[in-house]
């Protein structure tokens, strides 16, 4: 039996939205991404969305805007995926990388206070697995008054903010809740991930969600943003078609990140089965709970507790009494068996470019030792229970033969 670790879900009622948009002639940027944008900031509750071609460009847009460029500094975990680190890195900017706590994914709020200093420009958290970090600890902590009084604005937009930035790396964590608030209400802006691996796609794409506190007015952010993310035209191809033909000006430096209308439209169609599709993924992530609570040898995520509520975006273990080479043994004799598995993450100072920049592995040691017992399990909407049991009985067997069951 084969089970791929992550296809993209794709029916009819999604190809057909598609071929309504190659039927229609729009297939960029047009009435599509329109209704996303609107979409996502009704459900979510903000003002505003903007669709960009990719959650890393989202980032690092937004980090542009702020002002955010050589001198500064931004404190992301070390336990990420590369375009956090990126985001920062393409302004100019140096990522402060911060290990994690033992045995955990999520952010060390004790770790971030440690490195808060007047360089110190925005936070980016990041919701490993669909797990909210701990938002309220970090908002009192960068409001605390030696904190406040630290940061050093170089940009009017800092000094507007009077403090550090959050911007939420929630490519993994759409439709999540913590104290009751969506994830786009839990930071300053948030940059959700739409790439096909991730819960709702749009092949390739990322969704801003701007949640900026007064003085600052989210629509004027977002219509800046807008203009810059279609190379800094005052109007698309769409807006001109409408309006008066051909005119336009170019008003600022802009990038060419915007989204397409076909992407859009997979996005659209999969949030039309929004429901059903998380009771899927998260029937799947209670009956691997279910199975493997009792094996001594591995940690099984959470994905509720009394503030929090996960969208089961991965199934990440964490092996104990194991080694890296036995992680590595599991993932291969697995996928002899026909499954796909994988790992979230390699941390950052483990890989050749970062340390290039001088960041090392023995100064993440928690980070490591995570990254080196991690397995991610396949969970997706479409697997059948056939192929959960399959799989769940493969890993035991597995465990089993490295004496880890
Ligand atoms: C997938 C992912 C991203 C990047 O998303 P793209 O839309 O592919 O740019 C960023 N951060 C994390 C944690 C991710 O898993």
């Amino acid at each position: 039996m084969k089970i791929p670790f992550s296809p993209p879900f794709i029916n009819e009622y999604v190809i057909q939205e598609v071929l309504d948009s190659l039927n229609s002639g729009w297939i960029t940027t047009g009435p599509k991404v329109s209704r996303l944008e609107d979409r996502m900031a009704h459900w979510i509750g903000v003002e505003k969305a903007l669709c960009v071609n990719s959650a890393s460009a989202g980032m690092q847009l937004m980090l542009e805007w702020f002002g955010v460029g050589p001198g500064d500094e931004v404190i992301i975990p070390a336990y990420t995926y590369a375009s956090t680190a990126t985001a920062v890195l393409h302004c100019g900017a140096t990522p402060v990388m911060v290990d994690t706590d033992p045995g955990s994914f999520e952010l060390s709020i004790k770790n971030v206070e440690k490195v808060i200093g007047p360089k110190t420009k925005a936070i980016i958290p990041v919701d490993i697995g669909g797990w909210p970090c701990d938002y309220d600890a970090l908002y009192q902590l960068i409001h605390r008054e030696d904190l406040r009084n630290l940061f050093t604005p170089r940009h009017p937009r800092q000094q507007q903010l009077g403090r550090i930035l959050i911007m939420s790396d929630a490519a993994h964590s759409i439709g999540s809740e913590y104290k009751g608030r969506t994830v786009g209400k839990l930071a300053d802006l948030t940059v959700i991930s739409l790439h096909a691996v991730k819960n709702i796609t749009s092949a390739e794409g990322g969704v801003i969600l701007f949640n900026l506190p007064a003085p600052f007015q989210n629509e004027e952010a977002y219509r800046t943003n807008k203009i810059i993310s279609q190379n800094g035209h005052s109007k698309n191809v769409h807006e001109k078609a409408l309006n008066d033909g051909w005119r336009y000006d170019i008003v600022d430096l802009g990038k060419k990140i915007n989204m397409t209308d076909l992407g859009a439209a997979i996005a659209l169609a999969q949030l039309d089965q929004w429901d059903e599709m998380q009771r899927r993924r998260i029937e799947i992530f209670n009956a691997y709970t279910q199975e493997l609570k009792s094996v001594r040898n591995i940690r099984i995520p959470q994905r509720l507790d009394d503030i929090r509520s996960g969208n089961g975006h991965l199934f990440m273990i964490q092996l104990r009494n194991s080694s890296v080479e036995k992680r590595d043994q599991i993932i291969s004799e697995m996928k002899d068996l026909g499954i796909a598995l994988n790992v979230h993450f390699v941390s950052l100072p483990q890989f050749t470019y970062f340390q290039s920049l001088g960041y090392m592995p023995e100064d993440y040691p928690n980070a490591v030792q995570l990254s080196n017992s991690e397995i991610s399990l396949p969970i997706y909407p479409q697997l059948t229970d056939e192929q959960v049991h399959f799989l769940l009985k493969s890993l035991n067997f597995v465990l089993s033969k490295l004496e880890l069951g």
